[in-house]
């Protein structure tokens, strides 16, 4: 078997370059309070950005607060969120979360990633998005299916646990872009690496890459 991780000067080279190149890449998800924050990055577990960017405007109308969403009805909730894959579950995890989040840290979303990650809905990735987005704390890398993907191809981490892939992207990558790498990994995902045939012949690390698990490329 061929070498699948990459030593890791030449990781560090291939991160360098990526957010070199990607230096504008943000958070994909509209929202305009943490509230906002929190809920559509729970409706977007295994959902198109662009599906949620859809629903969200009238969503955020409807629902504005913590307690908004605590009293909300479950089905008309559902209702709002219904083109999102198992939005009967998620309707219910928001219900809940934010019934959580009004008894326990009254009314206001927990700050950190243990209490975070008490919530329904709510995993490593969820609350690395909303403690980096709506308040500047970077605890560690959202892991998404981008930043799955694109590791592994690169050979940036060995594994294809979501827990292991930060471990290793925290310990390649200074703490400064912990904030960005993940948008900037989506970013290159959408513009070269994409799914199918990536565009290797255009990537800025196709000399470095180990493009593993890649049949066909471009
Ligand atoms: S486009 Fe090709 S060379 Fe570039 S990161 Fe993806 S698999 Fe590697």
């Amino acid at each position: 078997m061929g070498q699948t991780i990459l030593d890791g000067a030449t990781a560090k080279k291939a991160l360098g370059r990526l957010m070199e190149s990607y230096k504008h890449a943000h958070y994909y998800l509209n929202f305009g309070t943490d509230v906002e924050l929190m809920v559509a990055a729970i409706i977007s577990a295994q959902t198109r950005d662009e599906v949620v960017n859809l629903l969200t405007p009238e969503l955020f109308k409807r629902y504005r607060a913590v307690n908004d969403y605590a009293q909300a009805d479950e089905k008309e909730l559902a209702g709002y969120i219904s083109k999102v894959s198992f939005c009967d579950a998620k309707a219910k995890n928001i219900i809940k979360t934010c019934r959580i989040i009004m008894d326990k840290h009254a009314g206001r979303i927990p700050r950190s990633m243990g209490e975070l990650l008490e919530l329904p809905g709510i995993g490593r990735k969820t609350a690395n998005t909303i403690l980096i987005n709506a308040y500047g704390i970077v605890e560690g890398i959202p892991v998404d299916t981008w930043v799955i993907k694109l590791s592994w191809r690169i050979g940036l981490s060995g594994s294809k646990r979501p827990e292991d892939i930060e471990q290793d992207l925290m310990g390649l990558a200074d703490r400064k872009y912990w904030k960005t790498l993940a948008y900037v990994l989506k970013s290159h995902g959408k513009a070269i690496c994409q799914s199918q045939a990536p565009l290797c012949s255009k990537c800025m690390v196709k000399d470095i890459c180990l493009r593993n698990g890649v049949k066909q490329s471009r």
